[in-house]
């Protein structure tokens, strides 16, 4: 095997993905072969088959990256659904005081944050997973569950991510439309087949905001054969204003196996700290601990989430800023004449005349970073998510000097 520093070339090339619609573009640039005895090498022979096709995930554009390009100053961003307070003041209290402990490798099994997650749900800390975001977990799941070519069942359009995970591990997907924006339960009972391993249920749905009631849960797990893994990703739930719309943690004992995801970075303003967990019955979270890395969810994470927890005084203020928000966006849109759809959880989908991607580009132009809805395939929406009273009123006077 000849040396293979001529692939490393591809890492700088990578970070530029974002234009980038798919992977195998850089089979043809320079630096992306080598050459040796055995003929071209090009990533495409080398990776794993399933990967190839797999297209990078699009994050929402960073506010840096924003600013840098276009040379602006002030901007905002509402497009990756993060709470526009900040972190929980507690959190940032707790981490502060614990910075000198970060030459220590975190403890692997987040002892006290499961442990006061369990007092909090009512359910063994055995029965608790700890990640580095639920986006770990989700990779947990199909990591333990699936096999090449069995069937995982999303709904269209959902999370991005969990086609890409499932992709990655050579799963098939089997997509069953939304209906009016919400997630179609029975026409997922309709697609389940005998390969079918999993299915993706995001409870609120992103990127719709359209929430799922607990009855409607309940019958639908138990319509389904029992040898089905559900993922039930509950990342916006505290948001949810619908008294009817309840976490699927009180289903737990009726499904064998269900799990339930929840993460710190939305409601509790902890992305950037990336921890996340999940509820599932103790075999699974057993067989998850056997894939997963040890150190994931880092110290200052733990710290911070377990600090979190107690903050409810933040959660209150930042549903009120939610709610408000919400309330404030949909009179103006409502005044400018504009469709959109009402939402369970802080952001919503906007359906705009100029188009999705005009109306980002040009939203970016006036420092303002939302989200386009064409890589979900929601053509001619973008997706907000709810900013500070400035920041919507800011979006609002934007969104209409690029409608004029
Ligand atoms: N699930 C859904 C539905 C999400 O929208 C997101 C974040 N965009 C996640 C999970 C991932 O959250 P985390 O930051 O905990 O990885």
């Amino acid at each position: 095997m000849p040396p293979l520093q001529g692939l490393k070339k591809e890492i700088p090339i990578l970070s530029s993905y974002r234009e980038k619609k798919h992977i195998l573009w850089f089979t043809f640039l320079p630096g992306s072969f080598i050459k040796n005895k055995r003929g071209t090498l090009t990533m495409k022979r080398l990776m794993r088959k399933c990967i190839e096709n797999l297209t990078p995930y699009p994050p929402g554009k960073p506010i840096e990256e924003l600013e840098r390009e276009l040379g602006i100053v002030g901007s905002i961003k509402l497009a990756s659904n993060e709470n526009p307070l900040g972190p929980s003041p507690k959190a940032i209290k707790a981490i502060n005081e614990n910075f000198n402990n970060i030459h220590r490798y975190p403890d692997g099994s987040c002892y006290y944050l499961r442990r006061k997650l369990a007092k909090k749900f009512g359910l063994p800390m055995d029965r608790i997973i700890v990640g580095n975001g639920s986006n770990e977990i989700i990779k947990l799941v199909v990591h333990i569950f699936l096999s090449p070519d069995e069937e995982v069942i999303l709904p269209l359009p959902t999370f991005l991510l969990y086609e890409k995970v499932v992709g990655s591990f050579g799963g098939k997907i089997v997509t069953v439309p939304l209906s009016d924006f919400s997630i179609d339960l029975p026409g997922i009972l309709e697609a389940v087949s005998s390969r079918t391993k999993i299915i993706f249920v995001s409870n609120p749905n992103n990127p719709t905001g359209k929430a799922l009631k607990k009855e409607d849960i309940s019958r639908f797990l138990h319509a389904l054969p029992s040898d089905v893994v559900v993922v039930l990703d509950e990342a916006y739930i505290e948001f949810a204003a619908d008294p009817d719309i309840a976490s699927a943690v009180e289903l737990l004992d009726s499904y064998p196996l269900l799990v339930v995801l929840r993460t710190f970075s939305k409601a509790y303003g902890l992305a950037g700290l990336r921890i996340g967990y999940g509820f599932a019955s103790e075999m699974i979270t057993d067989g998850m601990n056997l894939v997963k890395q040890p150190f994931d969810a880092n110290y200052l994470a733990q710290v911070g989430a377990l600090a979190a927890l107690d903050d409810d005084e933040f959660i209150e203020k930042t549903l009120t800023l939610t709610r408000d928000g919400l309330e404030f966006l949909y009179s103006q849109l409502d005044r400018m004449g504009l469709e959109y759809v009402t939402t369970q959880t802080n952001f919503f989908l906007i359906k705009t005349p100029l188009g999705a991607g005009e109306t980002y580009r040009r939203m970016l132009g006036e420092g303002v970073i939302v989200r386009s809805m064409e890589s979900f395939g929601l053509k001619g929406y973008i997706r907000i998510s709810v900013g500070l009273p400035e920041e919507n009123k800011r979006f609002i006077r934007s969104l209409e000097k690029i409608l004029s």
